[in-house]
């Protein structure tokens, strides 16, 4: 090897060191000739007098890029190892992969130099303290880094002219396939762009790919292996969210090709280190985009419709999107005072359709005119105003609706009916593979058998879930009755297959916004309705006043509170006939309520010469049972209240009692004994 006078007893004495790298993974898997060159490398060491106890491979960055070294462990200890002046010489396939940044290069090589080590590739070992050693290093780098660059250039200008032209192959999503001459066709598989075509059309109909999942729920989804052994071959699995988001964004089904929606950026970080970070680029920004390049799946328009309802169920970037709850205006109505978004609550028992709460009102310093508002008072104006505006899109709507319903019921059935087809297809084949095998050749057979028996339990299972899904398919809706419902929209906007979602889907598509507007009368409320169209209105109405109980019922109520429990002033009013605020009977709770609500003083059914059995019984040391006893007998008069009894307490009855209990027998023998005790 050339210049290997240049190591010396001092180099030997350190480690010698073989660097590894190859930049990607694929390039470790396929590349398998080049790594065992590098792993060589070590016997050229061993060759050049290390002993192979000081011979160290690291081998930590196969699989690294080396565009950054902050990223290569295997770099850092190289670079230690260096400082400490552990390294006697270092040995690389090539000098250019030690380091392809130059200046990580650059710097190595200053620690090389200071630490006296030597740097050995295939055309010889170099010392860096030596000028020209330094200088040929040097010449290979930049060399190196010019040879990536062209090539580079040249690849990337090669791929974006074909992409240019549409002809750059990409990865395709499920429905689509590359033919035998490499053009972009719909995926040959029925039942693959069956499911497809599905996922899209529920995606309309449900307006979430979340919908969509929940309408997969029992159905597999086709994905096709990309790359490697299995390539192109199909594989059923369940049907995820994110699958449904991504199949919606691409824009290939709707028969465009494009090249370069996202883009790497480097940004650098504040310790010196870079990240590449991955971009989507504005849809007008895109680099290359031919409409019409292949068959579509649905409409240009249809899908920038979709990536619309996709922008307005993402949450996290404030979109509102309609939820199940009752609330009509959820997600579109506003303070009009203050700006903020209003929160629908349901918390609240005396509101139970919920309730439009400016947030300012609960969180931070509201205006004079921030208002909260019964929901169900704002969606009953709305909601008419709605009704009586869109009549004459009615007809239109209504059959649009049941034509929809029609096409979703054809399509579940389609489905499963070509799932039956391929698992007979699948079966038969494995039947006149089972045939023909030579009957000798035992083994394969056996495994051909067991084969040809799964396959018959798949198509008893599709055949199976085809006849679950004739037998639970809806009843279509009787057209005659759909065109009598047709001419009432308010009929089927209550009907109760309406689902509030509908409803307010139905009424964004209509009305952009509601705002609650300031109003400084308390006692009204305004409201500003703003059309897609443009044109806006304000609605004024007083607030709807919370229903009383007459005044006649509440003097009443007032004369009896002092003197009667809330049952005995129930039973009294329903008697008489009265009826509470919201025209029902009244009931002890009820009357409790109002007693509360008016500070109505609490019932002192008894009277001021009245005392309780307990209070008897304590003033003339008797039981309380001998006192029921008494008056159970009719020995001791007493007034039922309730479940109390009142006993008048005269001091009469005090002395007549106080006889009694002195010459009861009973009473005697008991403190007869207790003093014995
Ligand atoms: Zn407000």
């Amino acid at each position: 090897m050339n210049g290997e006078q240049k190591i010396t007893a001092s180099h030997r004495q350190r480690l010698a060191v073989v660097y590894l790298r190859q930049s990607s993974l694929a390039q470790v898997r396929d590349n398998t000739e080049s790594t065992l060159r590098q792993y060589d490398l070590a016997e050229t060491a061993v060759r050049l007098g290390w002993p192979r106890a000081r011979v160290l491979v690291i081998d930590a960055d196969l699989g690294c890029s080396g565009r950054q070294a902050a990223s290569r462990a295997g770099l850092q200890e190289l670079v230690g190892r260096v400082c400490v002046g552990q390294v006697g010489i270092i040995l690389v396939l090539e000098v250019s992969r030690l380091a392809r940044s130059s200046a990580d290069f650059a710097r190595l090589l200053e620690l090389a130099r200071l630490a006296d080590t030597l740097l050995a590739d295939a055309d010889g070992v170099y010392d860096l303290r030596e000028f020209n050693d330094r200088l040929v290093l040097g010449i290979k780098s930049t060399i190196s880094e010019s040879e990536l660059h062209l090539m580079a250039g040249r690849m990337h200008a090669a791929r974006v002219s074909a992409a240019e032209r549409g002809q750059l192959r990409c990865r395709l999503p499920i429905g689509y396939v590359y033919d035998d001459e490499d053009v972009c066709v719909l995926d040959p598989d029925e039942q693959v762009r069956a499911a497809v075509t599905d996922v899209f059309a529920l995606f309309r109909q449900a307006g979430s790919a979340f919908g969509v999942v929940q309408a997969f729920r029992r159905r597999p989804f086709p994905r096709r292996v990309f790359g490697r052994a299995y390539a192109g071959q199909l594989q059923w699995g369940p049907l995820t969210s994110s699958r449904v988001q991504r199949m919606v964004a691409s824009p290939t089904y709707a028969g465009a090709y494009v090249y370069g929606r996202r883009v790497d950026t480097r940004h650098l970080q504040p310790d010196g280190t870079t990240t590449t970070l991955t971009i989507r680029r504005p849809r007008d920004q895109w680099p290359v985009l031919i409409h019409d390049h292949h068959p579509a799946y649905l409409s240009w328009s249809a899908y920038l419709d979709n990536l619309q309802i996709l922008a307005g169920n993402h949450t996290a970037g404030h979109a509102r999107p309609v939820r199940e709850s009752p609330a009509l205006c959820q997600g579109i109505i506003r303070c009009g005072s203050c700006g903020q978004a209003m929160q629908t609550r349901y918390h609240h028992r005396s509101h139970p359709h919920g309730t439009y709460a400016c947030d300012r009102i609960t969180s931070h310093q509201p205006t004079n005119t921030c208002r909260s508002t019964d929901a169900a008072y704002v969606d009953t104006i709305v909601a008419d105003r709605l009704l009586s505006a869109v009549t004459p899109a009615e007809i239109a709507w209504t059959f649009a609706a049941a034509a929809e319903v029609t096409s979703r019921v054809h399509r579940s059935l389609h489905a499963a009916e070509l799932a039956v087809q391929r698992a007979r297809y699948t079966a038969d084949r494995a039947e006149r593979a089972f045939h023909a095998v030579e009957p000798e050749n035992r083994l394969v057979a056996r495994t051909l058998e067991t084969q040809w028996e799964t396959r018959l339990n798949q198509l008893a299972d599709a055949e199976a879930a085809l006849t679950d899904t004739r037998a639970h398919l809806p009843v279509l809706p009787d057209s005659t009755a759909l065109q009598h419902l047709a001419g009432d929209l308010r009929t089927l906007w209550s009907a109760p297959t309406t689902t509030d979602r509908d409803r307010k889907r139905l009424l964004r598509t209509v009305i952009a916004d509601i705002t609650v507007l300031p109003e400084p009368d308390r006692q009204k409320i305004s409201i500003g309705i703003r059309w897609h169209t443009g044109a806006t209105e304000r609605i004024t109405r007083s607030r709807p006043t919370a229903p009383r109980t007459p005044a006649t019922t509440m003097a009443i109520i007032r004369d009896l509170a002092p003197t009667h429990t809330n049952s005995q002033i129930a039973e009294t009013l329903n008697t008489a006939g009265h009826r509470s605020a919201h025209d029902q009977p009244f009931t002890p709770g009820g009357v409790d309520n109002l007693r509360r609500h008016y500070h109505l003083p609490t019932a002192q059914p008894f009277h001021h010469n009245e005392i309780t059995v307990a209070d008897a019984a304590a003033t003339l040391h008797v039981s309380q049972g001998t006192l029921y006893y008494w008056i159970d007998q009719g020995h001791l008069p007493a007034r039922r209240i309730g479940q109390h009894l009142a006993i008048e307490w005269t001091p009469t009855i005090e002395a007549t009692c106080r006889h009694r209990a002195a010459t009861s027998p009973h009473q005697n023998s008991k403190h007869q004994r207790r003093r014995a005790l």
